[in-house]
């Protein structure tokens, strides 16, 4: 659980715009675009002893976002990758969770926003396990919202847009009790959680569901050479949910949740096992630099 000093009311810095500004001036105003009409686009990075996680693959995915949605960041990613090491330095976080994101200002307040100046904003801050004790594994249940289709919106974008919809399968999931919600797809496979993609295991082989409408999350790709350099056999494809019960272990993973072990999924129960806790080692020793990945054993 997020603590609960409130995120603009904390000291430290935060990059906006071009400059380091003090953490509670890191303010823009109630007409802004970016507000208003979903196009925000986002990254969410966790720095290890120092080192942001695969920190340029981030920022070139926020680069890709952007485009995706119709705009270009003016920071290039060699800058965003420097200036999210010199906040880290100058918070004293060497681990932290890192959120680099870009909107359209306020000179322009309609649907149309041609002449909206792109803003770009770097903040970090200290955040623990997103799932308490993670090996007793999480409870999900199914939300009633569906991932998109690729002809509704740029499903590939991490857009703030897009979380709406995740956002209030989460709420309702808290509310029941579950930790989080399983969205389906448009045409009712297996997608992903409300910020975190999901894996199946069946008689030794790691199933997941293939990446084509929804966020291809770059520790999903991490877990997946993970697997394979562990000699494990991983299978993309299409995940129906009645097929649900005949897995045996089930995990999920995303930046904030790293490798989650799965209790329980849309009713169906899962036993945290091997698989889950040989991943989720070593994804914890990759990301503090004490294994290589082409050295897995
Ligand atoms: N899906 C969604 C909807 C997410 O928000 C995230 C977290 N960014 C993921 C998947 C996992 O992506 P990543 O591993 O790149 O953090």
């Amino acid at each position: 659980m997020a603590d609960f000093i409130p995120y603009d009311d904390r000291d430290g810095w935060i990059w906006l715009d071009g400059k380091f500004v003090p953490w509670r001036d890191a303010k823009i105003h109630v007409l802004t675009h970016g507000l208003h009409y979903g196009a925000c686009v986002f990254e969410g990075e966790r720095a290890y002893e120092g080192e942001v996680f695969r920190g340029t693959e981030h920022s070139k995915r926020l680069h890709k976002s952007a485009e995706l949605v119709g705009y270009k960041i003016p920071v290039p990613v060699a800058d965003l990758d420097r200036i999210k090491l010199e906040l880290m330095q100058k918070n004293g976080f060497p681990d932290c969770y890192v959120r680099a994101f870009a909107w359209r200002g306020s000179e322009m307040m309609g649907v149309s926003a041609q002449q909206a100046t792109i803003r770009t904003c770097v903040a970090v801050w200290q955040w623990g396990n997103y799932f308490a004790d993670k090996m007793k594994g999480i409870r999900v249940t199914m939300s009633d919202w569906k991932r998109p289709s690729p002809e509704t919106i740029p499903c590939h974008a991490k857009a703030a847009g897009l979380y709406m919809i995740c956002t209030m399968s989460k709420h309702k999931a808290e509310a029941e009790g579950y930790a989080d919600a399983l969205m389906l797809d448009y045409r009712g496979y297996v997608a992903e959680l409300t910020g975190a993609n999901v894996f199946l295991v069946r008689d030794g082989a790691i199933h997941t569901p293939t990446p084509d409408c929804f966020l291809n999350g770059i520790t999903r790709q991490t877990v997946i050479q993970l697997a394979k350099a562990r000699g494990y056999e991983v299978i993309e494809r299409h995940i129906t949910p009645d097929e649900l019960p005949s897995f045996s272990e089930c995990f999920i993973t995303g930046t904030a949740a790293e490798v989650t072990p799965v209790a329980e999924m849309a009713g169906h129960t899962y036993k945290p096992g091997e698989i889950s806790a040989n991943l989720m080692g070593d994804y914890e020793k990759l990301v503090r630099r004490k294994l290589v990945l082409d050295k897995v054993a």
